[in-house]
Order: C-alpha cells, then structure tokens, then sequence
C-alpha cells in the first residue's frame, strides 16, 4: 500500500530519477515494476498529479488543459535560464534533436554550481505548468515565460530535461495508459488480476488520475462500484471492419442489426435536465460549436439524465436531405456561433444510449439499448433514432447498404445484438461496411502529417506535397507511410501550411520514425483523411516494418487527400499500424478471392 506519510511531499528528483529508468526500459514487466515503485512512493493526494505528468498531460483530456509550448518559445526559457547566447541553444537544441536533451547538456555545463535551496517537489513542478497552461491575454507570453525561467532556474539538470519536454507537450515515456493501470493493479490494489477492473473504470470515466486517486482512497471495491457518470465522457466503443455482408453475418453468429452509417460527426452527448455537454470522438467538448444539438436533447430527449451517442450530420433543412462531411467542417472552421448554426444547420440520429434514468446500460445487450433509444428519442425533422434492420439474411444487408448509401450514407454499421457497449475498445460488436470494400479501394485512412517538401511548377512557393504517418499503438510512435500531393484544392495549398505553423520544428520529431528527409519537419497533430488505391510493401517507409516481410514497411499506392482534416481526431487517433497491417491481409485475401 501506500507507504509515505500524508504531510510529505514527493521531490521531483525522485520522479525523474523513475523517468530517467522508463526511457532505458522497454519491457513492458521491467516499466510496470518502476512505475509501481514510483506510485508506491507518492502521497495519495499527489497521485492524480504524478499520473497525469507521466501521461504527459496536466488534466484528463477532455478537460482541454493545454499544455504544448511553442518551440521558439522553449528555446527562449532555456536561452535565459542557462545565461548562454540563443545561437548556442539553438545549436545545441538541433545537433541533440529534443529540448530535453540538450537543456541537460546546456545546464550541465553552464551551470555546475547549481544552489537550489530547496529540493523541487513533485507539486511544485505541476502547479508551475498548470499556471503556464492557464495564462492568457495580453502579455502572457512573457508570464508563461517568467514562470518557466523560473521553475528551470530551481531545477537540476536533468529535472529540467523533463520538464521542458513535459511543458513542450513532448515528454514521450514509452508508458503507455494501460501500462499506468497495470502499475496500479500491482502498487495499490495487491495484485495484476485487478488490472481489469481498473480498465473499465478508465473506459467509462477518461480520466486515470482519478481512477489511480480512487483506488488508493477507496479500494478495489471503490473502483468496482464506478459508473458511467454524466459530465465524464465514456471512451467510445470502435468498430471492426470485414468485406462482404456474408462475413460479418457469420461472424456475429447469423443475426444482426444493420444501421445507416452516416458520414458526419460523432457526438456523444451527456443531458441533466436543462444542462447539456457534448463531447467529440477525441472527447473534447464541442458544446460551442453545436448549441442547437444541445437544445435538441433538451427538447427531444425524454429521459430527463442521459448519455447518447449519435452522429451530427449538416442537413439541408428545405428537402432533409443530407450533406457531405465537408459541409459540416465548415461549421466547425466558422466564427460566430449564431451565423453559422443558420448556415450550416444540424441533424442528429442517435445509434446508442449508455445511460437513461439513473441506470448504467453499458452492460445491457444492444437490443435493451436500442429499445431505450427509441422510447426516448423523439422523431422530429433535427431527431430520430438512426435508422435499424434487424435482419439474418445477406442479402437484405447489401439491399440496405443501397438504400444507406443513396439516402447520404458511406455504408452501414453492422451491431451484434448481444454485444454491451464496449468502452474504448475496438472490436467485432460492431462492424463496418463500406462501398469501397467491395472495389479495389480500401477503406480510408487518417493520418498525421509529419513534414512537407517544396513545390515546383504551379505549385512554387508553396508545399507540394506531404509526409505523412500512421500511429504504432504498441511503440507510441508515428512511423510514415506515405508521401501525398494529390487531391488538394487550391484552398487546401494556401491554408494548410498557416494549419501546420505551429508545429514546424527544426528537427526532426522525436516520436516520429522516417527514412526520407523533408524540407520541413512537423510535430505530428494535424491528421488528414486520404485514400489509396492498394497498401503496398515497401522499403523506404518504415510502419509495418517486418510485419508482413523482413526488411520491407507498408506504403500508399496512389495515395489522394479526400478533403477532409480530420479536426475531431488527434495524432493519436491516426489510423493505427496495426490496423493498415490488418487492411493489407484483408486486401491480399480479397485479391486471391477474385
Ligand atoms: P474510428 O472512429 O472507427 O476510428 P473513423 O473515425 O475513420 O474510424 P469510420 O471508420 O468511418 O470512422 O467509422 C466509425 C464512425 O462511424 C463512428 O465513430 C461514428 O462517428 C460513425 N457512425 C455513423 N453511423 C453510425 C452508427 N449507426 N453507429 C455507430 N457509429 C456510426
């Protein structure tokens, strides 16, 4: 259990000295045993801090603290701090390729009569960043500044490695968020077969620090007993995808629900009373930007506390029809609300309910909450359930799928009426089908871009093309896979490189892995839909590599921009290695099929 008095505070020295042996590490049993140790050391009221930190974050996500400073901004900090001319810095910041680094060596060397008079704590260093993080106004690049100049002036030198990399928003463990629980499982609740009950606490609340607090408080009956919680976004539950009707029919046992996949935004929206927050697949809060879907749950919801899930799509209000996702970004890019919600007007159908009346149904069988969704959604012109076959013939699914995809749908979302509401997983509850599976064209795939190269021709002066990654879950890295320059608009060329502004580095990213070199590096955050004709081998782009042949990676063919920024993804919800690797046996399958 928890060894260390309440009144102590953990220093930051021996975080880092933890940080320091997770970098070495990359056995996931060795890193469970440092972070155990370390949770073991820290003060129960610390714990959410600590844990968040080594997230890399200060607050849950959907809280939207930001952290991430600027790179000339950091490099400033660090020119003052180490007293060293800014060319030194900036030197040594590009010859070590991360700021952490180099602000060790800087402070290292410039500094050997380092006199803090106090240990920094672990409090201290996290209230400092959370200052930083909610400074705004006129003048606050220079409070930022201060506050940061004066946290690395109190730091050793390799306390301020991490915490410029923390406040860069580039801190990069290698700990992954269930390593975290497994940590937990072990340090706190006595033993690793307590790991599951933590990860569902984390599924429907998004928020470790408090479920890590929780665990130390109140025990493993305390974590057992929570439940989804209006105001706390649930990790969506994501979908599989198969090829044909016949497939997913068998694979959910002959007996399935097909619904219209409709191509707009996921919403997931939490009702108390006359209270509404809305939170996106990344489980940000859009509240603003949809006021009128809040008015809907308001209106057209009969349960009076409730949390559902349903796709926002923009809708032409003269013949209800609907339009493409591109009409709905726009609402999104638009300033002032009012304007734009008369613009670009919004249509919601619900496809789940997960809480209704003071009961969790996460654990219900789809078809309880399908039957609660249709008693307490009203259907009006902005509302409805989305439209459902129950059905155990092939057949009528590709019927339907016509019928999806002429009414404004990509296909449709196929659900076992069995399955509960798997939160934050991936699995074959549900399963998609695209038109596209049944061409040559494989399903669309999101990625981050992570660099540029120059134009030529018509396109001089401005970038030609992109450089752009996939996300490795396992190895929480963005390995490339793709150069792009097709299927940008004119529009695209000249706001994509004011888009990508604020995350050019002059190094390459450390998270990123990259055989070629592009004229520019960007941190990976900005993520973009594209579509190829065929996943191939290759040997210049490393995602993948050796999975499917020694030596090779996966590469696009053919790859084109479909128009869509993927605004409501992070870098992190990039299609996944895993995934494309998935989609190039799906592919090879269906080649030998034909
Ligand atoms: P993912 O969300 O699975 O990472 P993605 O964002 O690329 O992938 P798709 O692969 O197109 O999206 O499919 C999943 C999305 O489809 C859901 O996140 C949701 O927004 C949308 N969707 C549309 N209709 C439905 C429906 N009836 N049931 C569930 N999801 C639906």
């Amino acid at each position: 259990m928890n060894s260390a008095a309440p009144f102590l505070r953990l220093k930051f020295s021996t975080v880092v000295d933890a940080y320091g042996k997770l970098e070495a590490l990359s056995g996931r049993v060795a890193i469970t045993e440092v972070l155990a140790s370390l949770l073991r050391e820290t003060p129960k009221a610390e714990l959410p801090m600590l844990v968040y930190l080594t997230q890399g974050k200060l607050r849950p996500d959907y809280e939207g603290v930001e952290l991430g400073i600027a790179e000339k901004f950091a490099i400033r900090a660090l020119t003052t701090a180490s007293g060293l001319p800014v060319e030194a810095v900036k030197r040594s910041y590009v010859e070590a390729g991360d700021i952490g680094t180099a602000a060790e060596k800087l402070l290292e060397e410039g500094r050997q009569n380092h006199l803090s008079s106090e240990p920094l704590t672990l409090r201290r260093v996290y209230d400092a960043l959370f200052d930083i993080s909610q400074i705004s106004g006129s003048g606050s690049i220079e409070s930022k500044l201060r506050e940061l100049v004066s946290l690395l002036s109190d730091s050793s030198p390799k306390e301020a490695k991490y915490i410029l990399r923390t406040a860069m928003g580039e801190l990069r463990l290698g700990v992954a968020d269930f390593t975290i629980l497994d940590a937990c499982a072990v340090a706190i609740l006595g033993g690793k077969e307590h790991r599951k009950v933590l990860e569902r606490a984390y599924n429907v609340t998004s928020d470790l620090g408090h479920v890590v607090q929780l665990a130390a408080e109140k025990g493993l009956s305390g974590v057992e007993g929570v439940r989804v919680q209006v105001g706390k976004p649930i990790r969506p539950m994501l979908a599989e995808r198969l090829s044909t009707a016949a497939e997913i029919l068998e694979k959910m046992g002959g007996d399935v629900v097909a619904e219209y996949k409709l191509d707009g935004e996921r919403a997931q929206i939490h009702k108390d009373g006359a209270k509404v927050e809305i939170f996106s697949r990344r489980l940000e809060k859009i509240t603003a930007t949809y006021p009128d879907v809040a008015e809907y749950a308001v209106k057209y919801v009969k349960s009076r506390r409730a949390i559902l899930e349903g796709e926002v799509v923009a809708v032409n209000t003269e013949t209800g029809e609907y339009f493409p996702f591109q009409e709905l970004m726009h609402r999104r890019r638009k300033h002032g609300v009012q304007e734009a919600m008369q613009q670009y007007p919004v249509a919601v159908n619900f496809f789940d309910v997960m809480f209704s009346e003071g009961e969790d149904l996460t654990g219900e069988p789809y078809t309880a909450r399908r039957t609660e969704l249709e008693r307490i959604v009203q259907v009006t012109d902005f509302t409805r359930p989305v439209p459902a076959l129950r059905t155990k013939s092939a057949e009528e699914i590709e019927r339907y799928m016509e019928e999806a995809i002429s009414e404004g749908g990509e296909g449709l979302m196929v659900k076992d009426p069995r399955a509960k509401y798997t939160a934050g997983a991936r699995g074959f509850g549900w399963i998609k089908l695209k038109r596209e599976y049944r061409s040559e064209l494989t399903d669309t795939i999101d990625l981050a871009i992570v660099g540029a190269y120059h134009g030529r021709g018509r396109r001089a002066g401005a970038y030609g093309a992109y450089l752009l990654a996939a996300y490795d879950q396992k190895r929480g890295c963005f390995p490339t896979i793709s150069k792009i320059g097709t299927g940008f608009s004119d529009e695209d060329l000249e706001r994509f490189p004011k888009l990508l502004k604020p995350y050019e580095s002059s190094v390459k990213p450390p998270n990123v892995e990259s055989m070629l070199v592009p004229d520019v590096w960007y941190r990976p955050k900005v993520v973009i839909e594209t579509i190829a004709s065929e996943i191939t081998l290759s040997p210049i782009h490393p995602a993948g590599m050796d999975s499917i042949r020694k030596g090779s990676g996966l590469a696009l063919r053919f790859p084109k921009f479909t128009g869509k920024v993927r605004d409501e993804k992070g870098p992190e919800d990039a299609t996944t290695v895993k995934e494309i690797v998935e989609m190039y046996n799906l592919q090879k399958k269906r080649i030998k099929e034909n």
